[in-house]
């Protein structure tokens, strides 16, 4: 047997989205060093760099020192091909729900090709419907009904800890079977797909109401592959054409 290949845990991204409280911050980069990772993304913290996470992390503070701050969770799935949402089950939205451990398998699947990220919610919100529309899939700890929110550090080690477990169970993940569109080139899709329907008359673009978000989710189902998004861009361009030539 080959030996776990490292790349693949240095693939897996952490996103600690809206976090409040800094402590929170340090241990769950204490949660992700014991069980090999180290590349946490913070969206818009509330309070970081902070003495809190500096004593929560202990000897895990040069994951908090290489910790990545963006403005918006967007930015921070810019370059990842797979990104699944950490959360208590939510019966608002319908999305694939994976266990931890089938989630580990996915993005160690996925990670020998591109980054990959595991997004996890504010402290008392969990994570928005904005946040969760960039997310592929859903992932819930199948935690006692009575009592199921698990305080947000516990919740990373509970995922790191899967992943290491299928990384050290499986040392020959294959390459993915698609080259999977990034986050940004899927944005860019997007924001084309809003205008077109818009220039369509299709949408009402002061009002373009909850069909965008399930759209995305649409989508999001289909793992788009980077050769895709550039058909359907193409035909969302034809299409525009046609309008535009129709009004002349
Ligand atoms: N009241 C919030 C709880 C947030 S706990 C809510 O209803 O969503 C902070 C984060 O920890 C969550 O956003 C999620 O990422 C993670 N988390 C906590 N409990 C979880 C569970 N049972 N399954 C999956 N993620 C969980």
């Amino acid at each position: 047997m080959t030996a776990p290949d490292p790349k693949l845990l240095a693939n897996l991204r952490v996103v600690l989205a809206r976090t409040s409280h800094p402590g929170n911050i340090g241990a769950a980069a204490r949660a992700m060093k014991t069980m090999g990772l180290a590349q946490l993304y913070l969206v818009d913290p509330a309070i970081f760099p902070n003495s809190q996470a500096d004593a929560m992390a202990s000897g895990a503070i040069d994951v908090l020192a290489n910790a990545r701050v963006c403005a918006t969770l967007a930015e921070a799935l810019a370059d990842t091909t797979l990104a699944l949402g950490v959360s208590a089950r939510r019966r608002d939205i319908v999305a694939e729900v994976l266990t931890p451990a089938e989630a580990a398998a996915r993005l160690l699947g996925e990670a020998r090709g591109a980054p990959v990220a595991l997004v996890f919610g504010n402290e008392t919100n969990g994570l928005t419907n904005e946040e969760l529309g960039l997310c592929h899939a859903l992932v819930t700890i199948p935690a006692n009904p009575a009592y199921s929110s698990l305080n947000l550090a516990a919740a990373v080690q509970v995922l790191a800890y899967e992943v290491r477990q299928a990384w050290l169970g499986h040392p020959d993940w294959p390459q993915p079977e698609i080259d999977a569109a990034s986050g940004s080139e899927l944005e860019n899709f997007y924001v084309h797909l809003e205008t077109a329907l818009a220039e369509l008359d299709f949408l009402n673009p002061g009002s373009p109401g909850k069909l965008m978000l399930k759209l995305r989710r649409l989508f999001s189902r289909t793992r788009l592959a980077r050769e895709d998004v550039n058909i359907l861009r193409g035909i969302l361009t034809a299409a525009q054409a046609g309008r535009r030539s129709r009004r002349e």
